[in-house]
């Protein structure tokens, strides 16, 4: 039986499409190697988010060459964002690479391993994967993606180029997939889509969704990951509210501070309209954890507009945030444009944004301890010997000393003692 290892970049909707290629492989008769020394096939599943991702991916491939050298049969090929990015000129500098799969042709890998080179990355306005049957890790967290691809064509990012329209899987095959991932044995569920809360399906919207997969019996919590502001309708914010499982905790990508860079960014919502949102999930949900996505030296930005997200950042509180220096990406609006921030600027501003958003997530978790915490528990925790980690209602990491008979999988409650900016210790 020929053997396949994959390694995963990027987001979750990656590691989502690993278990997917996983399993339909599986199913065509390869098995999983977890050692690149000894598979049959080598395969990259890639981001091509920013240049940097890009660039770890093609150092990580000049060093797999070597696997060839006494293996000669042994085929290394990249799926994923950058697979439908770089495909001809990857391919032309790298001569040991064998085949290039993107997002919308994983159906077809196991025809085309074993044969001639190939380069397949046609993409499928249609293609959900819904009848295909992902391979899951043993986690207590389940990920099952429900929409693919995106529509909104924001002006830095390359994502709508790499993964095509936005098409929803049918809810019957989302329900299923989560009472199945329930039966073995995971305890939570994240739905998973670039802009995920545009889910449709026919009648059925966002909200319907996590309302029906509220009533599956044995499922404790929810989540779901990436929404866009633009699509948090009344429906969905009313479903985070009542539904049961649904936990109180959302990661709403902002950005930036600056209506005039939100703009320019074209991602169809003000400062204004965001923080109007903010206030009626926080009337709806109390409590809620709120964490974001920021992007610094987006071209344009000038020092008042990356004050300006400073300031929002200060007004809102987010308990986390992913930071990040623009990126210049192919195909976008906003590669065509004047580059205006300079590297050392951006390293600076990106700098900052990290130093504030630390210092306010260790003031909020300051505040939590003495409290009482739900966690889930995941296993052992980085720290050694005695100690479980799992996540909070909120999504926070905490850390305690294990005590009589407490499983993966368990939900128990411990009360917080101490606290960093990313992590609660609790007993
Ligand atoms: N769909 C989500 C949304 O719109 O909120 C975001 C998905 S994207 C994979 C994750 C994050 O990467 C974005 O929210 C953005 O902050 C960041 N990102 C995307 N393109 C980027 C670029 N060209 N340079 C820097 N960061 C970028
Ligand atoms: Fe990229 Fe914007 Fe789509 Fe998010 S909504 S994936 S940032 S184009």
């Amino acid at each position: 039986m020929p053997s396949v290892y994959i390694e995963t970049y990027g987001c979750q909707m990656n590691l989502a499409d690993t278990e997917l290629m996983r399993g339909h492989l599986a199913r065509s008769g390869y098995a999983a190697a977890d050692d690149p020394a000894a598979a049959d096939v080598i395969l990259l599943n890639t981001c091509a988010i920013r240049e940097h991702a890009e660039e770890r991916i093609v150092g990580r491939l000049g060093a797999l060459a070597r696997f060839k050298l006494r293996r000669p049969h042994v085929q290394i090929g990249i799926a994923g964002c950058m697979a439908q990015h770089v495909r001809d000129q990857l391919l032309a500098r790298t001569p040991h690479l064998d085949f290039v799969v993107g997002p919308d042709a994983y159906r077809r890998l196991p025809a085309l391993l074993g044969g001639d080179p190939f380069v397949d990355v046609r993409l499928d306005r249609d293609e959900t994967y819904a009848d295909l049957v992902p391979e899951r890790g043993a986690g207590v967290r389940a990920w099952i993606t429900i929409m693919r691809g995106c529509d909104k064509f924001c002006t830095f990012c390359i994502v709508p180029y790499v993964r095509g329209r936005e098409r929803s899987v049918p809810s019957d095959a989302v329900l299923r997939q989560v009472r199945e991932v329930v039966t073995q044995g995971h305890r939570e569920v994240v739905f998973l889509g670039q802009t995920v809360n545009a889910y449709r399906d026919g009648a059925t919207d966002f909200g319907d969704l996590l309302r029906a997969a509220d009533r599956t019996q044995g499922l404790a919590r929810t989540r779901f990951t990436s929404p866009h502001p633009s699509d948090m309708s009344d429906s969905a914010i009313d479903a985070m509210a009542t539904c049961r499982t649904v936990c109180p905790q959302l990661h709403l990508p902002v950005q930036s501070g600056s209506t005039a860079v939100l703009e320019q960014m074209e991602r169809g919502y003000s400062v204004d309209d965001y923080l109007r949102l903010i206030e009626r999930l926080r009337a709806a949900i109390p409590g809620l954890a709120l964490t974001t996505d920021i992007i610094v030296g987006f071209p344009g930005e000038s020092e008042r507009d990356f004050e300006a997200t400073l300031a929002l950042m200060r007004e809102v509180r987010f308990d986390g945030a992913f930071t990040f220096a623009y990126s210049r990406r192919d195909h976008t609006k906003a590669a065509k444009w004047d580059q205006t921030v300079s590297a050392e600027e951006k390293a600076r501003r990106l700098q900052a944004v990290i130093a504030l958003q630390e210092s306010i997530a260790a003031e909020i978790n300051a505040g939590l301890v003495g409290r009482e915490v739900e966690v889930l528990v995941e296993g052992p925790a980085r720290r050694g010997d005695g100690w479980l980690a799992g996540k909070t209602l909120h999504f926070k990491t905490a850390v305690f000393p294990t005590g009589g008979a407490i499983a993966m999988g368990d939900l128990v409650r411990v009360r917080v003692t101490d606290s960093t900016a990313h992590t609660l210790i609790a007993q």
